[in-house]
């Protein structure tokens, strides 16, 4: 069983300034969506899946100055996460956000609630083997952020702010299910809609013009379009806490060690007793022993001790993997886990789905800067075929890594030990590495 446990208390800091985002123009009254013959309204895009990646989606396009004037509509199936004061408790459902996400959320103004509410950036990973004494390490001697650890609750409070911001071109229908879908012929016949109907659990029924499908591992939207998903079920399930630990550390390390049973992972919390200028002052004395002595900041250190875990702080996951084999259809896309779902050893599922957004709402962009159709096949699949590459080698790697570390073989172990050794050896290889997981 695999064990995923954030370490836990409380405090965060620095926020990144929203640098891609889009200016916003006069606020616009609100337009009704047009309303075809005997069916509902007819809106521009439809996200369907209000999770982290379809809330993301909507405030994306929404805060797009092309999109001014579409209309767009996001169904929840879900209430509405109701962003008030943050609670003390930390949640256990955290995420690694990689800094090519915070760019993405930075860009439509959701990464500055993020870091207004609480977040904490980490500066080094370390992961070794359980059967050997090989390890990685990869260290950011230039004190730049590797990722960030954020609560799930607070992503979506901060999305739910940006998407409350753009109120008058982004509407949100919380606790509405999506039950049917009708797909348009690809060739428009006068007496044909033709667009995407929407049959809602309440019997309501809306058409559109472009559907994204944000719902999930199990995508509805996915199914009725009839696109085949490959998955299966590891014999894994994530169980996840929060740590209080025994003593104060530095804690921006993200330490994961690989067990034949699966990984554990420790992510960092909170410095409770750290004060700024003793960590500013302890970062800058590292680089400047780096700077001396350029292999001494890849020592192996030992992860800090566990006091205890925070009571009714631990749930379990089970774990899978699934690719849909085509992520467009004529005035449909699919985004998120609704597309690909992944191991959480190497904390990219979000990520991968918020990568998508970018690709896909760049693509949107340009087509509603020149008139084109947003439903058009022809700037979807320039979106598959993009997100596609990255996805694929993304999985590919993280499922050879799941199999090659649930063995105890000596030959797998051997092997390993090498490829590990290797890797952490070859600094150029470690660049790209890291690289490619932050964007
Ligand atoms: C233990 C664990 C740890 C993880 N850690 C990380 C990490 O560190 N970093 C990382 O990047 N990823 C991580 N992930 C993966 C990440 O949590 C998922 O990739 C992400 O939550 C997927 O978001 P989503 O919005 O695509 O899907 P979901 O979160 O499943 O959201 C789908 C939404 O669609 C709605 N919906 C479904 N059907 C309908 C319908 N018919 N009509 C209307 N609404 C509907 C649902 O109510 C839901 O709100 C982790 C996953 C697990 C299990």
């Amino acid at each position: 069983m695999a064990v995923w446990v954030s370490a836990g208390g409380c405090g965060l800091l620095s926020p990144i300034r929203g640098r891609l985002r889009a200016g916003r123009a006069a606020v616009l009254a609100w337009r009704v969506p047009l309303r075809a013959a005997g069916t509902g309204p007819v809106y521009d895009v439809v996200v369907s899946g209000g999770g982290m990646v379809g809330s993301a989606m909507a405030a994306a396009l929404g805060h797009d100055v092309h999109f001014r004037e579409k209309k767009i509509l996001l169904l929840e199936a879900g209430p509405r996460k109701v962003s008030g004061r943050l609670p003390e408790n930390y949640s256990n459902r955290v995420s690694s956000i990689s800094p090519g996400s915070a760019t993405l959320l930075s860009s439509f103004g959701a990464w500055d609630h993020v870091c207004s509410l609480r977040f904490k950036p980490f500066r080094r990973m370390q992961v070794w083997d359980a059967c050997s004494e090989a390890m990685i390490i990869f260290d950011k001697n230039n004190l730049e952020d590797m990722g960030y650890v954020v609560e799930n609750d607070v992503i979506m409070s901060a999305l739910t702010k940006q998407l409350d911001a753009v109120s008058d071109r982004v509407e949100v229908l919380y606790r509405s299910r999506a039950v049917g879908y009708t797909w348009p012929l690809t060739c428009h016949l006068s007496d044909t809609s033709p667009w995407v109907k929407i049959d809602l659990a309440d019997g309501r029924r809306l058409e559109t013009k472009l559907l994204i499908g944000a719902d999930g591992q199990n995508s509805m939207v996915r199914k009725a379009a009839g696109i085949q998903n490959i998955h299966y079920q590891y014999d894994q399930s994530a169980v996840v806490a929060t740590l209080h630990l025994s003593e104060a550390t530095d804690n921006n390390v993200a330490w994961q060690r690989f067990l034949p049973s699966g990984p554990i992972a420790l992510l960092p919390w909170s410095n409770l007793h750290h004060s700024d200028f003793i960590d500013t002052a302890g970062s800058v004395f590292r680089s400047a022993i780096s700077l001396l002595m350029p292999s001494g900041t890849a020592a192996r250190q030992l992860p800090p001790s566990i006091a205890r875990v925070e009571p009714k702080s631990r749930a379990v996951f089970p774990l899978g993997m699934g690719h849909a084999t085509e992520y467009v259809r004529h005035r449909m896309a699919l985004i998120g886990d609704a597309a690909h779902r992944v191991h959480p050893l190497a904390g990219q599922g979000v990520n991968m789905g918020f990568g998508d957004i970018a690709c896909l709402a760049h693509h949107l962009s340009t087509a509603a800067f020149n008139g084109k159709d947003l439903g058009s096949l022809k700037h979807l699949l320039q979106f598959e075929t993009e997100r596609q590459r990255h996805n694929l080698s993304l999985m590919a790697a993280i499922d050879l890594l799941k199999r090659l570390y649930s063995t105890n073989v000596a030959p797998f172990v051997l092997l390993r030990t090498w490829g590990l050794q290797t890797t952490n050896a070859l600094s150029p290889v470690k660049e790209q590495i890291m690289s490619f997981a932050s964007k």
